[in-house]
């Protein structure tokens, strides 16, 4: 069951667009690298904190940012 702040984390707050992509850090993989191409993912590059944004909007226009992973316990 989600938490109502996690179900709104996945909404746009700049153009409402839902089903954004996940920003995955680290290392990236060559499986992450076609995850990132078939635009399932996007690719946040190596170092990561608190304060990184943990979701991007998927519309190429809009590339808003949001959500950090300290907001994201799992
Ligand atoms: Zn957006």
């Amino acid at each position: 069951m989600r938490l109502p702040q996690q179900l709104l984390a996945l909404t746009c707050p700049e153009c409402g667009t839902d089903n954004p992509l996940e920003i995955v850090y680290g290392f990236a993989s060559a499986e992450m690298f076609d995850s990132a191409l078939a635009g399932l993912i996007a690719l946040g590059g190596c170092t990561f904190d608190d304060d990184s944004p943990a979701y991007r909007c998927r519309r190429v226009d809009c590339e808003t940012e949001w959500g950090r992973w300290g907001d994201f316990p799992d």
